[in-house]
């Protein structure tokens, strides 16, 4: 997938911190990937003690708990992280048949499961649904003055009318529509397209920049001279 579909709590606040607790590798290895395509900032433990030390110590903004784990179980591991007051949000990763563990896990504080074998990109919605929740936003749609953005599925409205924008036009407004008011400068904007895994063009921005006002209206997106650009309030 992209590098723009940024959840919004995510493009709120400084970059999100997800702790992933798995020791299959294998699976490790492909949610990590997953998470890190999609620009989150994620640490990988692979037992129970480790994540007990993770978690105790280190701030994070949401948690992939596999349960059947080396050294220790993870429910004992959610259970003493929900007995330390900690609310971070925490996603299982269960066993196809381990529908009692399920239940004894959203019984222990969990607020959501996948089952394996799972779609990552599964998991990343159901990411981005937990911070949204934990972050006290139920609605998932970016809007702004006639637009809006629907993260999710990649659809952009203008008043109502669906707009066709590239993904690299969609990573360069979704920030600047997040925080209308705010001036981008072009480096930070260069930033979003980082995650296409191609070479940048010099005038990158300014091209996607000139695609949007013309599908969004050519006052939707102000030049600030020598600062960059901004979505006015
Ligand atoms: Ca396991």
């Amino acid at each position: 997938r992209g590098g723009g579909g940024r959840a919004l709590a995510r493009a709120e606040g400084p970059a999100m911190r997800v702790l992933l607790v798995e020791d299959d590798r294998m699976i490790g290895q492909a949610v990590l990937d997953a998470l890190r395509a999609d620009h989150w900032a994620a640490d990988w433990v692979r037992d129970a003690p480790m994540a007990d030390t993770a978690l105790a110590s280190q701030s994070y903004d949401a948690v992939v708990l596999d349960l059947g784990l080396p050294r220790g179980s993870g429910l004992d591991v959610l259970r003493r992280l929900r007995q330390r007051a900690s609310r971070v949000p925490v996603l299982l990763a269960t066993a196809r048949d381990a529908v009692g563990d399920r239940i004894a896990g959203l019984d222990a504080g969990a607020d959501d499961y996948l089952v394996k074998p799972f779609d990552t990109g599964e998991l990343l919605a159901r990411l981005r649904a937990l911070l949204r929740r934990s972050a006290g936003h139920a609605d998932p749609v970016i809007r702004h003055k006639g637009v809006a953005l629907h993260p999710a599925t990649r659809e952009a409205t203008l008043d109502g009318q669906p707009v066709t924008l590239s993904g690299r036009e969609w990573a360069v407004l979704e920030p600047m529509l997040l925080r209308p008011g705010v001036v981008f400068s072009r480096a930070q904007l260069e930033e979003k397209l980082y995650g296409w895994k191609e070479d940048i063009s010099s005038n990158a921005v300014e091209v996607y920049i000139h695609g949007l006002r013309r599908k969004l209206g050519s006052d939707f997106i102000q030049t600030v001279r020598g600062l960059g650009y901004v979505v006015p309030r």
